[in-house]
């Protein structure tokens, strides 16, 4: 009878074997962030429930129905965070760097929302974000988007990704324009699928987001929220697209697209993919100015952006990644007297050569078994102590992957090869 336990279903592992892949994304998007001079931040996994429902909204998704929420012992309402944006923004309110400041921001973690699982699509998964705080814009709209571009350049897969962008204007203007869409789709009540129906009483707007392809081109006869806007707002987005004009950054405008959160206003973005099936979404952002005074704070300006790294591991995993992580060397030892000289020369070693990666053989066994771990470990050379060369201060190297004569070296050569890998 087998009684192993298993993972939550939706939380999944990531294994040694995708850790380049990770790794080069997060050193990448380090060296990015940095390069534009945004700071990183951290903040708890949990927070009250309440923070979520202020301000990602009462009627989304997220909010209904996919947060992890449970009642502390105390009594109080926690939740994991489902996204990074609504805990930042919390964590500068109670820290006072909102006010009459300017930050541009960063963070990175799992996130937590009960969704079917599939492809692309976890109840754990990662999500690096970005948060600039007090600029009104579209200057820093138009930063946000280069930085990704580059990021995408950086990474190797701007080749396999779209910019959508589109502007939802002001919560004012949405509110005009969410009675002429109610008209609408009340006269196409008949054509509405069930979750329509719910979103027309709660969030007509979220219909235009619907997935359902047999809503698509009742979707596609709707009013659009374009013909609605004031000068104010039309004039931001146009300063946004003439930014990326001017920085050669291709872009569709999107009109339906609106994002699942309740908080963002004017310029809103993604970049999608046809590589990854239905879950083609890796990086979504936009601006969110009315959220600041929701959440009590006097009103400021904000912007930001999720990326969803799973997919964009998916996504290297079909590019080459530039990152080796295999060891350098793998030191073999047999006999007594060998096992305690290789262990003082692995650490010589590591003294005298920071960054080589070492791998020192423990556990024993003969020569033969310990060469075929060298080699499955990828080292490029191995090392090899026996109680000869135990005696004599000295040690082998053969390369693993190249035709070359073995060398024999005293440990002082030994670590001047070592030091040119
Ligand atoms: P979707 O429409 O795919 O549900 P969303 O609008 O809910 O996305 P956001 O809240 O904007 O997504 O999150 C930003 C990014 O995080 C998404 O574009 C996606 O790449 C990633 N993401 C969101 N939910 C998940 C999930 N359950 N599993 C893996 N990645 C996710
Ligand atoms: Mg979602």
């Amino acid at each position: 009878m087998s009684n192993k336990i298993q993972a939550v279903r939706g939380m999944h592992d990531i294994l040694p074997e995708h850790s380049p892949a990770w790794q080069f994304l997060e050193s990448t998007l380090r060296e990015v962030l940095a390069s534009y001079g945004y700071q990183e931040i951290r903040t708890p996994l949990v927070e009250k429930t309440e923070l979520f429902s202020r301000s990602i909204g009462e009627v989304t998704d997220i909010v209904e129905k996919e947060m992890y929420t449970f009642d502390d012992r105390n009594g109080d309402s926690l939740s994991l965070r489902p996204e990074g944006t609504a805990g930042c923004l919390r964590a500068c309110i109670e820290h006072g760097l909102l006010h009459n400041q300017v930050h541009r921001l960063w963070y990175t973690g799992p996130m937590f929302r009960h969704e079917r699982p599939q492809k692309g699509r976890y109840r754990q998964f990662y999500q690096a974000g970005v948060e600039a705080y007090g600029m009104a814009g579209p200057d820093i709209d138009a930063e946000l988007i280069l930085m990704a571009s580059r990021l995408w350049q950086r990474l190797g897969i701007a080749e396999q990704l779209e910019l959508q962008i589109n502007t939802l204007g002001t919560a004012e203007e949405r509110l005009a324009y969410r009675e002429h869409l109610v008209v609408y789709f009340r006269a196409h009540h008949e054509q509405l699928d069930e979750d329509s129906r719910r979103r027309l009483e709660t969030n007509p707007l979220r219909i235009l987001d619907s997935k359902n392809p047999d809503m698509r081109a009742l979707i596609a006869g709707a009013p659009v929220l374009a013909d609605y806007l004031g000068e104010i707002s039309s004039s931001h987005f146009r300063g946004l697209t003439t930014a990326l004009e001017q920085a050669g950054i291709a872009y569709t405008v999107n009109p339906r697209l609106v994002r699942g959160l309740d908080y963002y206003s004017r310029s809103v973005f993604e970049w999608v993919t046809q590589s990854l099936g239905a879950q083609g979404t890796v990086c979504a952002g936009g601006r969110y100015d009315g959220l600041i005074e929701q959440l009590g704070e006097r009103a400021s300006h904000a912007i930001g952006f999720a990326l969803g790294l799973e997919r964009l591991v998916s996504l290297l995993e079909h590019t080459a990644i530039p990152v080796d992580t295999a060891p350098h060397v793998y030191l073999i030892r047999v006999g007594e007297a060998a096992e305690q000289a290789g262990m003082l020369l692995a650490e010589r070693l590591r003294d005298a050569v920071p960054g080589l990666r070492l791998v020192l053989h423990c556990g024993g066994g003969s020569f033969k078994s310990q060469f075929k771990r060298a080699d499955k470990s990828g080292a490029r050379y191995a090392l090899i102590v026996g109680d000869d060369e135990a005696a004599q201060d000295r040690v082998s190297i053969k390369n693993l992957r190249e035709e070359a004569e073995q060398l024999s070296l005293s440990w002082g050569d030994a670590i001047d090869y070592l030091a040119k890998v």
